[in-house]
């Protein structure tokens, strides 16, 4: 039965060789573009293309504001500090995530607390979230406080696991009335919205990635989102060593970072941007093959949830057990096709072993289940 999956991503793929997760495409305007930033000898931290990938992508998210930066992690540590993280703040985040959300959190000299996921959103999970802030934390002074480390709750990153946006609207309600920043991680959602409003956009702060594997690719890259014109100012300021704006003087009147994204790597921004739309055309008819395919196969494959449309960055299927999991894993590996189970959960790893949690019952149980599938955009 594994090797009819295996056929038949293989025939989608027109690929007998090897399959991989998630490569990029680049069938626009990418060596165009690139070259134009060779030519131009604007290769680095200035130039056109970046003005020009920030302006698209706000325009695409419909957030008022975007700044790059030279990868996502970078965009959700300045995301974090400007949201008010500081040290020996706590910061609430979901077990089931990529790294780079707690090591953002962590340079920021932090504390990630781990809420557990929702077995369909497989993000942040809302009602969890409301029973251990109302079982674990005081309101005093305006800010949330753990009742047990006394430490400050001061934010919350939510993550659109694969693409499927969590059910954001709860999670802002209720980070709004215990005081708590919100701050989405949608390294993995460009093109995902809730309510038909873009992912990323409901906090305070939103970050992409562009890293080589996500939906689109500068290569390496992020970007930071907000609606907050002081924020974005800030962002911006800080992310580009903090200088202060001069023609010939060199002042910083903060510590900043050198994080802006150089414009050879905005350039294939751009080209990119300009092909998203079909790509996620091509993305969603791809996870609608997948979903025929696996119904009455005893495999769950995971749909979009009712309120949200997702971008299928990675398709996910869940398998009936640990055992079975392993078994797919194996032989889809050994046949060609790139499948891969779920990061091992944050709560895990040597670096957040000692972190606060709530019951993580679903993180566990999807971390032996979930299995992704081969996702890159098919090309005719
Ligand atoms: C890709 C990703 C990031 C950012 O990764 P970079 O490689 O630094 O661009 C952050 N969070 C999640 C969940 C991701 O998948």
């Amino acid at each position: 039965m594994y090797k009819d999956i295996v056929s038949f991503i293989q025939e989608m793929y027109k690929n007998t060789d090897f399959i991989p997760l998630h490569e990029p495409r680049f069938s626009g305007n990418e060596k165009k573009y690139v070259n134009e930033t060779l030519d131009s000898t604007f290769v680095s931290s200035v130039g056109k293309f970046v003005d020009r990938f920030e302006e698209m992508i706000a325009e695409f998210t419909g957030a008022k504001y975007a700044i790059a930066t030279v990868n996502g992690t970078a965009a959700l540590h300045i995301a974090l500090k400007l949201a008010g993280v500081k040290d020996d703040d706590e910061v609430i985040t979901q077990p089931l995530t990529f790294i780079a959300t707690c090591s953002a959190i962590a340079y920021c000299n932090a504390v990630p607390v781990f809420v557990d996921v929702d077995r369909n959103t497989m993000g942040l999970c809302a009602s969890k979230l409301e029973q251990w802030l109302s079982a674990n934390t005081n309101l005093e002074n305006g800010v949330c406080v753990n009742k047990k480390t006394n430490r400050i709750i001061r934010a919350c990153v939510p993550m659109h696991t694969f693409g499927h946006s969590v059910e954001i609207d709860k999670i802002q309600r209720i980070c709004n009335s215990y005081h708590i920043n919100l701050v989405e991680d949608a390294a993995e959602s460009l093109g995902s919205y809730y309510q038909g409003r873009h992912t990323g956009t409901f906090g305070k702060l939103g970050s992409f990635s562009f890293n080589g594997n996500k939906t689109i690719t500068t290569g390496g890259g992020g970007m930071i989102v907000t609606d907050d014109e002081q924020l974005a100012s800030q962002a911006k300021h800080i992310t580009t060593t903090a200088k202060i704006s001069h023609k010939w003087e060199y002042a910083h009147d903060q510590l900043g970072f050198n994080y802006r994204l150089p414009n050879i790597n905005a350039a294939l921004g751009c080209a990119q941007m300009e092909q998203l739309p079909g790509f996620l055309e091509k993305k969603r008819l791809l996870a609608s093959k997948y979903q025929k395919f696996f119904i009455n196969r005893g495999i769950d494959f995971v749909v979009e949830g009712e309120n949200s449309k997702a971008n299928y960055w990675l398709n996910a299927i869940i398998l009936p057990n640990k055992t079975q999991r392993d078994e797919f894993l194996a032989f889809t590996n050994d046949n060609g096709v790139m499948t891969r189970p779920v990061w091992q959960l944050m709560n895990r790893l040597p670096m957040f072993s000692n972190c606060e949690s709530g019951d993580l019952d679903n993180a566990c149980w999807l971390e032996e289940r979930l299995v992704n599938i081969p996702s890159s955009v098919v090309l005719n």
